[in-house]
């Protein structure tokens, strides 16, 4: 695909995504610069891919944000895609000088979204308890670090699906099978972070956790424990770079 084209299909498609609530401006400006760096690098095939991420990701989580028990908004702001796009894109970016290790960090990044995206909507959708990946300990589901079988399973399915359609593409099975081992990796590697590394704070007034240190409310929230700077926005970029190293691996050793 031309660059021109290439910038010229995303665009169309981020203002849509605009349009229909999906993406907020912020959000649009990014998934117009991943997206037009993917058609352009890697053609048809990288378009399907991440038009069925970004489709399915959008899909489930209006589903939750309509029948689900708490309502939140599933629109997607520039950190947020840019935390889930930055590896997948970059993987695209070295295609022409490396065919094998693009498309593996591509996929591997971009199935790492997809599983912990579509665990995180089915298992907020479907459960009201979660348990903590590290004790086991119940928590509300949505909590970060927290596992449902639902989700848990809801996950793999994304991962299955999307490296499916890459084999079905044409994608090696080498590729491929990496991309879906990326995927569960990443998923895996988003929960250990969300429950150990990431930041937690306390909000007094509403005696509540919260990853951000501004609670919803408005307020600063209190330190509670790990890294202060270390948000779900990071959790996934560090995740989907879990789900490339490990596809690059597979890659290789295959
Ligand atoms: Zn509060």
């Amino acid at each position: 695909m031309t660059s021109l084209a290439a910038f010229g299909a995303a665009g169309l498609l981020a203002l849509a995504g605009w349009r229909i609530g999906w993406l907020t401006p912020g959000g649009a400006a990014a998934g117009w610069l991943i997206g037009g760096t993917v058609f352009w690098r890697a053609g048809p095939v990288g378009a399907v891919l991440l038009g069925t991420f970004f489709i399915s990701a959008n899909l489930l989580g209006n589903l939750r944000a309509r029948g689900g028990r708490k309502r939140t908004a599933a629109t997607r702001d520039a950190r947020q895609v840019l935390a889930n796009g930055t590896w997948a894109a970059l993987g695209t970016l070295i295609l022409p000088a490396a065919p094998a290790l693009g498309w593996a960090t591509f996929a591997g990044a971009l199935n790492a979204a997809q599983a912990d995206t579509w665990a995180t909507e089915l298992g907020i959708a479907r459960s009201a308890t979660a348990r903590l990946i590290t004790s086991g300990r119940p928590v509300p589901a949505g909590t970060s670090g927290a596992v449902t079988l639902a989700g848990t399973l809801g996950g793999v399915s994304g991962a299955i699906l999307l490296s499916g359609i890459a084999f079905s593409l044409g994608l090696s099975l080498s590729l491929a099978s990496g991309a879906l081992l990326g995927g569960i990796a990443g998923m895996l590697a988003d929960s250990l972070l969300g429950a150990t590394a990431q930041g937690r704070f306390y909000c007094e007034v509403c005696q509540a956790i919260s990853e951000r240190r501004r609670h919803l409310c408005g307020r600063t929230g209190r330190w509670e424990g790990g890294l202060r700077w270390l948000d779900n926005d990071g959790v996934n970029f560090l995740a989907t770079a879990v789900g490339a190293a490990t596809a690059v691996a597979w890659a290789r050793l295959w």
